[in-house]
C-alpha cells in the first residue's frame, strides 16, 4: 500500500482561505520560502486512503482477541456515546467545582464503586495505565515508610509477576528481591521467608498470578508480610477473575491498583488511553495523590487537603473519558458484574481442558480467566516455535495470545477469552488451534513461514523496538 505522500496528485482537498495570510507581523526569518510538502489529494481519497489503513487493524470487533494478561473483552458501544455527550466531553478542566457537579459525581461515584469493589477505604482516579498505578502505589508506600522513618529499600516480587512490577518498583527506587513460585505455580512461602527481614518493604503481587492460579496460601503471604511491618501491594490487572467473589482487602492487601480499561471494558488496543485507579486502605489514604473527589452531603468538590500527598501523577484528574465508560459499564451490569468474572473464568477453563490433548499444559490445575499452555511439544518433536503458532493464527483471522509470558514457562502461549466470547466462537478457536497442531505434524514448512496473508509478512521486532523508523523519506 502506499503512503499519503505517494499518492499525493496535487488536487486541492480543500481551500483554507483566498486571502493572503498578513504575516507582516512576524519575523522574516519565521516565515518559510518554500513549499512545505504536505500531500495533497481530493477529500474522498483522504477518507479512502485512512479507510484502508484502519481496515489492515486487527481488533475485537474483526476476530478472536484472545491476548493473555490484557482481558481484550468487548466494550459496548453505549459507553463511548455515554463518553462523547457534549456536557464530558467539552467539559474544561479548570471549571469551578460548582460548575461540573455531574463530572465530579460521577467520579466520586465511580470511586464508590471501586471501594465496594476492592474493600478499600479510599480512591484516586489519577494514574492513567495499569504500570502508571503501580508507580503510584510504590510512590505512596515510600512514603509511608518515610513518615514513619522507617527506611525500607527491598520489595519482594514473585518470578511470575507482570514485567512493570519490578519496573515499577525500581523507578521508585526500591531494590527488587525475586523469589521463585513452587512446582504448583505459586508463591513458595518457605523462599518467601527466607528473603523476609526489616528491609522489607512490601511484596507485590497479582491473584490470580500470571500464570491464571489462584495464589492459594495469600492469608499466609499476607500475615507474614503484616509481621513483618512490610505492606502488600495487588497487581489488579487480573481482576476480571474475581470481581464480585472476592477483593484484595479480604486477602489482606493495603494497595490495589485496577485497570480499568481491561476490566471495566473500555478501549486499549494500541496501547491506551487508560485509567489505572489506585485504592488504598486508611491508613494510606493521606499519601494519596491529590486530590480526591469528595462529598460534603450537598456538593462534590475537588479535596486538596491530604497530609502526606505524593503529589499530582497527571495533568488534572485522570484519562475522565476512560472513567465515564467504566462508571457506565459497573452501572450497566450493576449485580451482574459477578457473572463477568464467572464466564470469565468458565470460558478459560472450557478452552484448557479442549487443548490440553494437544498442547503441553506445563500446571495442569484448574485455572482463574486465563491459563498457559507450552509450545515445546511442537518446538521438540516438529521443530515449529511459539512464535510460528502465533503468526499462523494470524492467517486464520484471529489475533495471537500472548506469547513467551510468562517468563518461568518455555514457550508460553498465554490465553485469556474473556468472558464476552460465545461457546460457537470458542469452539471455532479450539478447531484452528488443533489444525495448527496437526499442520506441525504434517507441514512444519508452512507454519514456519506464516503469516501467508497478512499485508506485513515477519518484521525484525528487536529493530523496530530499538530503531523505529517512522518517517517518510519521500
Ligand atoms: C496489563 C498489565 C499491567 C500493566 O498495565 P498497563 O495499563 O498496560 O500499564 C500490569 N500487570 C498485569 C498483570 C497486567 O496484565
Amino acid at each position: 500500500m502506499k503512503t499519503i505522500f505517494e499518492k499525493s496528485n496535487g488536487v486541492d482537498g480543500i481551500n483554507l482561505t483566498d486571502e493572503k495570510i498578513d504575516t507582516s507581523f512576524l519575523d522574516s526569518s519565521l516565515i518559510r520560502d518554500e513549499k512545505i510538502g504536505l500531500p495533497q489529494l481530493g477529500e474522498l481519497d483522504v477518507m479512502r486512503h485512512y479507510k484502508e489503513l484502519s481496515d489492515r487493524n486487527f481488533c475485537i470487533e474483526k476476530g478472536f482477541y484472545p491476548l493473555g494478561s490484557c482481558t481484550m473483552k468487548y466494550n459496548p458501544k453505549v459507553n463511548e456515546f455515554l463518553a462523547g455527550l457534549e456536557n464530558f466531553a467539552n467539559l474544561h478542566p479548570l471549571a469551578s467545582d460548582s460548575d461540573c457537579q455531574g463530572a465530579l459525581e460521577l467520579m466520586y461515584k465511580l470511586q464508590q464503586a471501586l471501594k465496594v469493589l476492592t474493600g478499600m477505604d479510599a480512591v484516586t482516579l489519577q494514574p492513567s495505565a495499569g504500570a502508571h498505578g503501580e508507580l503510584t502505589g510504590m510512590m505512596i508506600i515510600k512514603k509511608y515508610f518515610e513518615t514513619k522513618g522507617d527506611l525500607r529499600k527491598k520489595v519482594i516480587i514473585p518470578d511470575s509477576a507482570h514485567g512493570t512490577n519490578p519496573a515499577s518498583a525500581k523507578m521508585c527506587g526500591f531494590d527488587i528481591v525475586e523469589i521463585k513460585s513452587n512446582e504448583k505455580g505459586q508463591v513458595d512461602i518457605e523462599a518467601l521467608k527466607a528473603v523476609l527481614d526489616k528491609d522489607v518493604a512490601a511484596i507485590m503481587m497479582t491473584n490470580p498470578n500470571t500464570l491464571g492460579l489462584f495464589e492459594e496460601n495469600v492469608l499466609e503471604i499476607s500475615r507474614l508480610m503484616h509481621e513483618n511491618g512490610s505492606l502488600l501491594y495487588y497487581d489488579g490487572a487480573n481482576f476480571n477473575a474475581i470481581m464480585g467473589y472476592t477483593n484484595p482487602r479480604l486477602m489482606g492487601f493495603d494497595v490495589v491498583h485496577l485497570n480499568l480499561h481491561k476490566t471495566m471494558a473500555t478501549p486499549h488496543g494500541g496501547g491506551g488511553p487508560g485509567a489505572g485507579p489506585v485504592c488504598v486502605t486508611e491508613d494510606l489514604k493521606e499519601f494519596l495523590p491529590a486530590p480526591l473527589i469528595d462529598f460534603d452531603g450537598e456538593k462534590y468538590f475537588r479535596n486538596y487537603n491530604l497530609k502526606h500527598s505524593i503529589g499530582a501523577v497527571k495533568a488534572f484528574y485522570g484519562n475522565f473519558g476512560v472513567l465515564v465508560k467504566a462508571y457506565a459499564y459497573i452501572l450497566m451490569m450493576g449485580k451482574n458484574l459477578k457473572n463477568a468474572s464467572e464466564n470469565a473464568v468458565l470460558n478459560a477453563n472450557y478452552l484448557k481442558e479442549k487443548l490440553k490433548k494437544y498442547y503441553d499444559l506445563p500446571y495442569d490445575e484448574p485455572c482463574m480467566h486465563e491459563f498457559v499452555l507450552s509450545g515445546e511439544k511442537q518446538k521438540h518433536e516438529n521443530g515449529v516455535s511459539t512464535l510460528n503458532i502465533a503468526k499462523a493464527l494470524m492467517d486464520e483471522n484471529t489475533h495471537p495470545p500472548t506469547v513467551y509470558f510468562p517468563l518461568i514457562v518455555h514457550e508460553a502461549i498465554m490465553i485469556e477469552p474473556t468472558e464476552s466470547e460465545t461457546k460457537e466462537k470458542m469452539d471455532e478457536f479450539v478447531d484452528i488451534m488443533i489444525k495448527i497442531a496437526k499442520e506441525a505434524e504434517v507441514n512444519p514448512e508452512k507454519l514456519i513461514s506464516a503469516p501467508h496473508t497478512t499485508p506485513v509478512k515477519r518484521v525484525d521486532e528487536t529493530l523496530a523496538a530499538r530503531h523505529p523508523d517512522l518517517k517518510f523519506q519521500g
